[in-house]
C-alpha cells in the first residue's frame, strides 16, 4: 500500500530524510517510533502529500506521491491532481482541529459534502454510523468545546474516515491527551485494524503497538534503525540506538 524507496528530505540545507526504505502491506498496522526530531512527522507529511520528497521514490497504492511518470521521465503534478490523491488518505494529528464553529455530527459531514459534492441527508447518515462507531452518538451535537480531548479525537478519527480512505495516517493521535482519555481513542484504532484498515501510527503507546501493531519500526535522524514484528523489536531489539530509546520509554 506504501513503498518508500530511498526517501531523501531536507528543509533548505537541513537534511531530515536520509534515505527511507519501507513498506506497508494493505490491512497492515504499521507503527512508526523514534525521538523528537528524527523526521518521523516529516514522513507522514510525505505521504499525504503535504511534503514533497527531494530523492528516491514513494508511492500509495502504487502509484508515485507528487509526481507522475512518462517513460523514465517525472512530471510534478497539478495542485488539483494532488488534492484529488489526497482524499483517499486520513490522517489524524496529535492536536484535534476540529472545526470549532460546526458541531460534532457537521465536522463529519463537512469533507464529503465540500469535497465529493455529497447531498446532506447521505453524508449524515455516514456520520451518524461513524459518530456510533467512535462511540459517540450521544455528541453529535455538541461543540468541540463541549467535548473532552479524548472525545474531539474520536471525533477527527471519525471526520477522516468519512472520505472513506485507504489508508490513515496517525501522527501521536494520543499524546495530548489525559492518561484517562488514551484508552478510548486506542479502543477505536483498534477496531478500526480489526476492520482491516492500513493504518501507519506514530506513537509512544508501546502497548498498542505490542497488540496492535503487525510491524514496528524505529527510526532515528532520518534513517530506519531498525524493523520487525513489535514482539521482536521491543523484547529483543538488536541495535545499541533502539535499545537506548527504548530504555526510556517502556
Ligand atoms: P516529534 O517526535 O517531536 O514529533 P518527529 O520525528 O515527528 O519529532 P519531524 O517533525 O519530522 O520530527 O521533524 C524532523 C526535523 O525536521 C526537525 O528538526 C524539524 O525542525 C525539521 N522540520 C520539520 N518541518 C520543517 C519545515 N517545514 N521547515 C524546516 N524544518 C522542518
Ligand atoms: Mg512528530
Amino acid at each position: 500500500m506504501v513503498k518508500a524507496e530511498g526517501v531523501h528530505k531536507s528543509f533548505g540545507a537541513a537534511h531530515i530524510l536520509k534515505g527511507i526504505d519501507l513498506e506497508v502491506a494493505p490491512r497492515e498496522v504499521f507503527c512508526l517510533i523514534g525521538p523528537s526530531g528524527s523526521g518521523k512527522s516529516t514522513f507522514l507529511r510525505c505521504i499525504n502529500h503535504l511534503e514533497k520528497v527531494n530523492a528516491g521514490r514513494l508511492s500509495v497504492d502504487g502509484e508515485l506521491v507528487g509526481y507522475r511518470q512518462k517513460g523514465d521521465k517525472l512530471y510534478e503534478l497539478k495542485d488539483s491532481e494532488v488534492a484529488r490523491k489526497r482524499r483517499d488518505i486520513g490522517m489524524v494529528f496529535q492536536r484535534f482541529n476540529l472545526f470549532p464553529h460546526m458541531t460534532a455530527i457537521e465536522n463529519v459531514m463537512e469533507a464529503p459534502i465540500q469535497v465529493k459534492g455529497e447531498t446532506k441527508a447521505v453524508a449524515r447518515a455516514r456520520a451518524e454510523r461513524l459518530l456510533d462507531r467512535v462511540g459517540l452518538s450521544d455528541k453529535a451535537r455538541n461543540y468541540p468545546s463541549q467535548l473532552s480531548g479524548g472525545q474531539q479525537q474520536r471525533v477527527a478519527i471519525a471526520r477522516a474516515l468519512a472520505m472513506e480512505p485507504k489508508l490513515m495516517l496517525f501522527d501521536e493521535p494520543t499524546s495530548a491527551l489525559d492518561p484517562e482519555l488514551v484508552g478510548d481513542v486506542l479502543d477505536v484504532m483498534r477496531g478500526l485494524a480489526e476492520d482491516g484498515m492500513t493504518m501507519i501510527v506514530v506513537t509512544h503507546e508501546m502497548g498498542f503497538a505490542r497488540e496492535v501493531g503487525d510491524s514496528l519500526v524505529f527510526m532515528d535522524e532520518g534513517v530506519v534503525v531498525e524493523s520487525g514484528h513489535p514482539r521482536d523489536v521491543l523484547t529483543n531489539p538488536q541495535h545499541d540506538r533502539t535499545k537506548s530509546f527504548l530504555s526510556k520509554v517502556l
